[in-house]
């Protein structure tokens, strides 16, 4: 094994994943949905491996099938405020987001520079930093009185003092995975103006774009006065269609900041599938159009009032087994503080491990009931702040939903 590569990374969706299988729990666990993708995008798929057109099974252009990466400007040019995204210099596909996010540290960071990230963060942030040779500076949210999730903020002089002469890169994730925050206007105004003065670039993660909910609007870093040109945006097919398995995402940046990143994807994975990059591109075309006309009908829109339903469903089952659910305001996880019930059960497992943990392999072996501990998303350090908490995912049926109420419930 290489020096670079340690046994822990990513080591708990490993441990986590591999015990659901043996259990079978009620699994709310890993973020993806138990239900079925749109019958229009599964439309969409039936046609591409049906089409005549030999060159939909073939490699197709190495930083992206070129009907999607139109599609993709069509969408987001308006909405990242640029008259035009051009489609072949400032857009990669990726495999799946966590590679956008992976060739943009590869491709940017060197041995010795630093990248900001916000605790909790979705965990593969930290060991990528590390496989590219940088160092990971932390800078916690903070857990607000309420049980909202806007209430965990970052102190302004907290994230000011993480900014060094060295800092290359900030990540920031929103919608973000943990706690469902969506970061306002102006917490990305103070971030972008941070990353401004030390001349820093932006790594926006919006897997969760289109999943806010109560109103709250979903602000693009890259949108912001002066970010367009310091910002990779990631984006992800798998969350906004449902279909995870589809392992397709994309890089959005002026092609200066993508020139790192394309030489690391096209000497690692080069070139992804083409037929699932055909689908998608009918997809986008479709629900650009829905989209533009505002229907209701256009899947963007359509999922987040679902899953806002989804979240009202959990909190309440959460509530009514006397947790305290943080309310998220997008994405599609909820944390709910735990320590009461944790404190009176006593779950065994290896002391050295985070509590978290520890409860989250008690309730699936003994309960049958899957949940994330939040001490994952945190570096050492911080780990007591999730400690107290699971992360559970509610872009699920709304029967799973009630079974795994009915197990809360029974743990009281
Ligand atoms: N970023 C965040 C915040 C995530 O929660 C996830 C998990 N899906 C990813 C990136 C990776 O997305 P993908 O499955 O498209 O690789
Ligand atoms: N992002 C998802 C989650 O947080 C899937 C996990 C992963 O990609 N490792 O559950």
């Amino acid at each position: 094994r290489a020096d670079r590569a340690s046994a822990k990374q990513g080591a708990m969706w490993d441990t986590l994943g591999q015990l659901a299988l043996e259990v079978q729990p009620i699994d709310l666990g890993i973020g993806c949905p138990d239900f079925a993708a749109s019958e229009a995008l599964r439309q969409d798929f039936r046609d591409v491996v049906e089409d005549q057109d030999f060159t939909l099974h073939q490699y197709t252009k190495g930083f992206g099938h070129p009907r999607l990466c139109q599609a993709l400007s069509a969408l987001y040019s308006g909405l990242l405020g640029r008259a035009r995204v051009d489609p072949e210099t400032q857009i990669v596909i990726t495999n799946g987001a966590s590679e956008g996010l992976f060739v943009s540290l590869m491709g940017l960071v060197n041995p010795g520079d630093e990248v900001i990230i916000i605790e909790p963060f979705f965990d593969c942030y930290l060991p990528q930093i590390e496989l590219a040779g940088g160092t990971a500076v932390c800078v916690p949210l903070r857990p607000g009185k309420s049980e909202h999730s806007s209430d965990w903020r970052l102190d302004e002089a907290e994230l000011r003092a993480a900014f060094t002469c060295n800092t290359k890169v900030m990540i920031v994730n929103t919608p973000h995975n943990p706690t469902g925050k969506v970061f306002s206007r102006c917490e990305l105004e103070m971030i972008s103006s941070l990353c401004r003065q030390h001349n820093v670039i932006a790594i926006s993660d919006e897997v969760y774009e289109w999943l806010t909910y109560d109103g709250v609007e979903h602000v693009r870093m890259a949108s912001l006065p002066g970010m367009w040109e310091r910002c990779i945006t990631i984006g992800s097919a798998g969350k906004i269609f449902s279909v995870t398995g589809w392992k397709l995402g994309w890089m959005i940046a002026p092609a200066h900041l993508l020139n790192g990143p394309k030489l690391v994807h096209q000497n690692s994975g080069y070139i992804c599938c083409t037929p699932t990059q055909e689908a998608l591109a009918r997809a986008f075309e479709r629900e650009t159009a829905l989209l533009s006309k505002n229907s209701p009908n256009c899947y963007f829109l359509s999922l987040a009032r679902e899953a806002e339903a989804k979240r009202d469903i959990l909190v309440f089952l959460l509530r009514e087994a006397g947790l305290k659910p943080i309310v998220p305001q997008g994405g599609y996880f909820v944390m709910a503080d735990v320590r009461d019930i944790m404190n009176k059960i006593d779950v065994g497992g290896d002391p050295s491990e985070p509590k978290d943990f520890r409860f989250v392999k008690w309730l699936t072996k003994n309960r049958k009931l899957q949940a994330i501990p939040p001490s994952g998303f945190y570096s050492p350090k911080h780990q007591f702040i999730g400690e107290n908490y699971i992360r559970l995912c509610f872009l699920k049926e709304d029967s799973t939903l009630s079974k795994a109420g009915e197990i809360l419930r029974a743990l009281g």
